[in-house]
């Protein structure tokens, strides 16, 4: 069950759908792109505006350059701030700078900052300090590293106004080459080691082409952000899409084609919680369309599941649309219904019951519902809370139990689940969580009904029955745990503890001389299925020595349809071994004379239904003798099981029976009374025990 709840749990996560996540992520990655583009083209501009700067700079470096080659050494040497220079020299820098034409505005000044000689126009920023750009090149800039004109002017907001008239078109120099901004600036150089400095009027220009470059990189750039998170959404709605297919198959049921019981589980929780929360009463259904393995079998599973698909969709169309309804498995739908009372779910089912598709009726098939009707009251009679929990998959076990307790009664339409049926459920619990402990703590004991010879009333044998002395449950018969067990498949466990108590008996017995009589003992159908079986019984009972003859091997008729090969030959090795075999409830129902025809029995366990009821009909009698005939034809022993009147003895007696297992002498007692009541060390008269 645990298990089963963690399943639906990841299957939940699953159908999740994360589309706000997803889109928000999406939104989140493009805005922190789009940033990055943004400060990458700030950053290329500001590269762009220095490459120019540097331009200028360089073009200043050579300049300072010019001079110092026409200035004589000794003339600028030494820290000789007074220094001015002659007509000579100022006509030779006059003229070295004007060779290149690049040198129109320029002043050499001295190491204190006061002018030497210039030439042109020095309109520029007085105010402004020398500024050394990570010791490249030196501007004249204000405080804020802006590079300003001379009217004060920011080239960065001249930037920005070139950037508006990008796209105006009324240029004059050809497109690519028009003049957005100029800019004049003024680098500073060093003239050789003398301290004296160049400062010169550069221009910085900005044309349209440089603006379209970077322009056209910020489009691409962001293009591309947007191009991307078109993919991304693109992508984002096709796995949506498809994870919304994925869910509905993941809810769909391949038979019916409606919804599947995960569906049901997931769905159904949630409106229980919902009903739960209302405080109103609600009920889940189990659905069961009886004998559907026959219509399987005579029309073909295809057109049992057509069959079950109809039935879906008839069943879909009594439904509202709060209620749900979809195949569990097999012939089981599971059903959601809303109501006001059990009284008129009870009429609801029934309604339902009738609307079923034609082909039902046709076919002879019916409807059996098993209903757990939630009421607006918990089962201890408390009111229903909204922290009351209720686990829709617990609710639909226990409609199943209240269809199994009808299972075999056709012709009830429904039946309701109720305390009892919880009781029991209760009970397999207990035993389930108790019955490995108890193996342990050898709390199953070994009962022993004897079996007798009529003609002599001698002990003749013995059945090994099971009983379990549980400290919690008490003293608890064999078919309140049997059945549990058969099911859960621990039967093959508890019959290895009882053959091996039965062989520890008899090899006590035998060891104190008693007189000692083969002891049966049942071995369950599950067990058959175990193709080392035979070796298995021996090695047990070879553990204590016991002689094989003394141990008898009771199988069920209804072992015969599970492998029969392997039962068969299962049955001849223990033969082989030395174990006698018997049968065990011959009669019971199954038809059993076939399975007598193919096994090579040697006790045929005549059942006690035979031996029932008030009076004896001639007819019950001419079946037990021809039975017994039967059975000495094929020379084997036969028991007569369940006998209880003496009348029934005298009969049986003359008919050759072998041997009789009844409450007439003895009903299963513990084993130390069996051997202190029964047994005797030399063959005595049982009668005088009865
Ligand atoms: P079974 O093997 O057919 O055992 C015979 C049952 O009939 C026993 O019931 C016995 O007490 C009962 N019985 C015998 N004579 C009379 C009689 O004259 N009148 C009435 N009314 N009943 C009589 P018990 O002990 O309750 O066992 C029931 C069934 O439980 C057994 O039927 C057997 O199928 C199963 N069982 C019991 N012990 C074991 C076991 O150790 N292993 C397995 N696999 N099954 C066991
Ligand atoms: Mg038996
Ligand atoms: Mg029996």
């Amino acid at each position: 069950m645990a298990n089963h709840k963690h399943n639906h749990k990841k299957l939940k996560k699953l159908s999740r759908k994360r589309i706000g996540t997803s889109i928000f992520l999406i939104v989140l990655a493009g805005t922190l792109v789009a940033s990055i583009v943004v400060v990458f083209l700030s950053f290329f501009a500001m590269y762009m505006l220095e490459n120019k700067i540097s331009d200028g700079v360089q073009l200043a470096a050579y300049g300072a350059e010019e001079i110092r080659e026409v200035l004589p050494d000794e003339e600028i040497a030494g820290e000789d701030t007074e220094w001015r220079p002659d007509t000579d020299t100022e006509a030779a820098i006059a003229k070295v700078l004007a060779r290149s034409g690049e040198f129109t505005d320029w002043v050499i000044l001295a190491p204190d900052g006061t002018e030497v000689m210039h030439e042109g126009n020095l309109t520029y920023a007085s105010e402004g300090t020398v500024f050394d750009l990570a010791g490249e090149y030196s501007v004249y800039a204000d405080q804020d590293m802006d590079i300003l004109d001379e009217n004060g002017e920011s080239v960065r907001r001249m930037l920005a106004l070139a950037w508006k008239s990008l796209w105006a078109d009324d240029y004059r120099d050809g497109w690519s080459e028009e003049t957005m901004l100029q800019q004049d600036y003024w680098p500073v150089a060093a003239i050789g080691e003398s301290g004296y400095q160049f400062v010169m009027r550069a221009k910085l220009v900005i044309r349209r082409k440089d603006l379209f470059y970077a322009g056209l990189i910020a489009f691409v750039s962001l293009t591309a952000v947007f191009v991307v998170m078109i993919f991304m959404l693109l992508n984002l709605i096709f796995s949506i899409r498809t994870q919304r297919r994925i869910t509905r198959l993941l809810y769909t049921d391949t038979t019916t084609c409606g919804r599947n019981w995960t569906f049901f589980c997931l769905q159904g929780q949630r409106v229980l919680n919902r009903r739960i929360r209302g405080g109103t009463a609600c009920a889940v259904v189990d659905v069961h369309l009886q004998k559907y393995q026959n219509y399987c079998a005579c029309n073909g599973i295809r057109n049992g599941e057509c069959l079950l698909e109809d039935l879906h969709e008839a069943l879909g169309s009594c439904i509202g649309k709060k209620e749900l309804c979809a195949h569990y498995n097999g012939a089981d739908f599971a059903m959601f219904l809303s109501c006001r009372d059990g009284q008129e779910l009870a009429e609801r089912v029934q309604r339902i019951a009738v609307s079923v598709p034609a082909v039902l009726q046709q076919n002879r098939l019916r409807l059996q519902f098993g209903i757990a009707y939630l009421s607006t009251q918990t089962q201890n009679g408390e009111k229903v809370t909204k922290k009351t929990k209720t686990d829709i998959i617990s609710v639909f076990n226990n409609a199943l139990a209240a269809r199994a307790s009808i299972a075999d009664k056709p012709d009830v339409p429904y039946a309701f689940f109720d305390e009892s049926l919880l009781e029991q459920q209760r009970w397999e619990e207990f035993v389930e969580d108790h019955m490995e402990e108890a193996l342990l703590r050898e709390e199953f004991v070994v009962y022993l009904q004897p079996k007798y010879d009529p003609s002599n009333d001698q002990l003749a044998g013995a059945e090994a029955l099971v009983r379990w002395n549980s400290p919690i449950a008490g003293f608890v018969a064999p078919y309140k745990f049997i059945p549990i067990f058969e099911k859960n498949g621990f039967i093959t466990k508890l019959d290895d503890y009882m053959i091996s108590h039965v062989a520890a008996l008899q090899a006590q017995w035998i060891a104190r001389g008693k007189q000692v009589v083969p002891v049966s003992v049942n071995v369950s159908r599950a067990h058959f299925g175990d193709p080392d079986l035979a070796e298995h019984i021996r090695d047990l009972v070879d553990t204590y020595k016991t002689p094989h003859e003394y141990i008898e091997i009771e199988l069920t008729e209804s072992a015969f349809f599970d492998d029969k090969q392997l039962l068969l030959a299962t049955v001849h090795r223990l033969k082989e071994y030395g174990f006698d075999i018997s049968m065990d409830d011959f009669g019971a129902g199954y038809s059993s004379l076939n399975s007598l025809k193919d096994l090579p029995l040697d006790v045929l366990k005549l059942d006690a239904e035979f031996f029932r009821g008030e009076n004896e009909s001639e007819r019950g009698e001419i079946v037990v003798s021809e039975a017994i005939r039967l059975a000495k034809s094929l020379h084997m022993r036969i028991v007569a099981e369940g006998v209880e009147k003496e009348n029934q003895v005298a009969f049986l007696a003359r008919q050759g029976c072998d041997m009789i297992q009844g409450y007439y002498y003895a009903k299963p007692m513990p084993a130390s009374e069996f051997e202190t009541t029964r047994m005797a060390d030399t063959g005595s008269d049982a009668s005088d025990n009865r």
